[in-house]
């Protein structure tokens, strides 16, 4: 049987970064300085699985190369889609069936809720519409009856794409002699309470799942001896066991497994002991996810004490040893007020925060978490895959209304393009007032605050 596998194109504007958002996809402008390419790790993985289990296969990312051709015939289409780009995903993965001749069409998505998966089948024609943990019964839902799962984890083969197509530039910038970049999963799932608006656990479950420790190591071997010298771990807390994570880094150092690396995780699961190790392991960036800037709306969102004295304390030892830290933050978060949002950009300057230093991603509920279903609910937004790009405003909120959502996100692209214009100390603390005087001047009623389930 032959089954080819296609990350589908997307039209020209804008850059759509799939894994991203828990492979829920993030749009971002074509202005965006950065140069994230990441490869479509989890059509990899299925193609590699199904290979082990003797289908044939082709493998094709046509948004890296739209001009690559299709096959003449196929028995089966495997075709991904993202949120932002589900409508032009449905089409497209409709026009390779037919196109290919194909018996079976399959869609793999990160989406998570099932009215929007049964829209997304009825849409594209789609036998069935899968996500990314039922990859082990790939032979199954290909061949469409019962055919066994391989009998342990299979990690994605990159011998069967073109790594010269992909790029990590906040990595390379720092080391332009590193060569080619690809992505890596060392685990899959979260367990934090932040699910209640993060789209992970949706997308990947509650459950921490590592990648079996010698598996990872052979994967990291093979990736090293295809020329490859850096990997983007796309974990959603990669160092969520901080033991284990000590033992890789032990690991990859005795066995000279010599890669450059970056990471994603929360400021609890880190300490100096953990990132010397890192850093002697060959990280080089660390993503943390800080949410806000406030302390009462991080303890209420994410049930973390906001330390800002360990914060400073950490990016600067962790820069000490060549490790740069990018600190994530969220706008509008669920209870946030306009004064919580101002005390993060308030925050961002007070830690002296450079603009290659944190991101501002915009509140978004998506399908599959308890704030979707909430906003629903409420009637807070309007279901529209194309807005929700990870920093559009889409929705209200309890405590703020999409308007208000709105002028935070553009009060901090403001702050953004001062901090990168490098203004001095009196234009910041201009924008600043700017910025309070409209947190004062919010409405005084608001409805009782969305409560957030452990
Ligand atoms: S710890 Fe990070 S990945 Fe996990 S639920 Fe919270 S925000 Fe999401």
């Amino acid at each position: 049987m032959h089954v080819t596998l296609i990350n589908p194109g997307v039209a020209s504007g804008a850059r759509l970064m799939r894994s991203y958002s828990g492979g829920y996809g993030d749009l971002v402008e074509e202005t965006d300085t950065d140069q994230i390419v990441f490869p479509p790790l989890e059509l990899l993985r299925m193609a590699t699985v199904l290979r082990a289990q003797g289908f044939e296969i082709a493998l094709l990312d046509l948004q890296v190369k739209p001009d690559q051709a299709l096959p003449d015939r196929s028995d089966v289409v495997v075709s991904t889609l993202s949120m932002p780009t589900l409508d032009e995903d449905c089409a497209s993965a409709a026009a390779f069936k037919s196109r290919l001749g194909a018996t079976r069409l399959l869609v793999l998505t990160s989406i998570a809720d099932q009215a929007v998966l049964d829209e997304i089948q009825a849409r594209s024609g789609a036998d069935t519409v899968f996500g990314p943990r039922q990859i082990e019964q790939a032979a199954s839902l290909c061949s469409g009856t019962e055919m066994p799962a391989p009998a342990a984890y299979i990690a994605p083969d990159r011998s069967l794409i073109d790594n010269t197509c992909y790029s990590f530039s906040p990595m390379t910038d720092m080391d332009p002699g590193l060569g080619l970049v690809t992505a890596a999963n060392a685990s899959y799932g979260c367990p934090y309470p932040c699910g209640y608006y993060c789209p992970y656990p949706a997308a990947e479950g509650t459950k921490f799942r590592p990648v079996p420790l010698e598996t990872l190591l052979d994967e990291l071997k093979s990736i090293a001896a295809l020329g490859i010298g850096g990997v983007v771990f796309r974990d959603p807390t990669f160092s969520l066991d901080m033991a284990r994570t000590a033992e890789l880094c032990d690991r990859m150092v005795a066995e000279g497994i010599r890669l450059a690396w970056w990471c994603e995780t929360r400021l609890d699961r880190l300490d100096q002991e953990l990132l010397t190790k890192m850093a002697e392991a060959g990280c080089r960036g660390i993503e943390i996810g800080v949410e806000s800037g406030d302390p009462q709306s991080q303890a209420a969102n994410t049930r973390k004490k906001l330390d800002l004295q360990r914060l400073v304390d950490i990016r600067a030892f962790a820069n000490a040893l060549g490790i740069k830290m990018q600190f994530l933050f969220i706008v509008g978060l669920p209870g946030d007020t306009r004064q919580n949002i101002i005390n993060t950009y308030r925050f961002i300057i007070d830690c002296g925060l450079g603009t290659s230093e944190f991101n501002l991603s915009t509140i978004t509920p998506y399908p599959g978490t308890p704030f979707y279903q909430d906003a629903l609910d409420r009637g807070w937004f309007e279901f529209k895959p194309s807005r929700m790009t990870g920093y559009q405003a889409n929705s209200r909120t309890d405590t703020l209304s999409l308007d208000e959502i709105a002028t935070a996100v553009d009060l901090g692209e403001t702050l953004r393009a001062r901090l990168d214009a490098q203004v001095d100390a009196a234009e910041i603390g201009a924008l600043l007032e700017r910025m309070e005087a409209w947190a004062k001047d919010a409405p005084a009623s608001r409805m009782p605050a969305v409560r957030v389930e452990a």
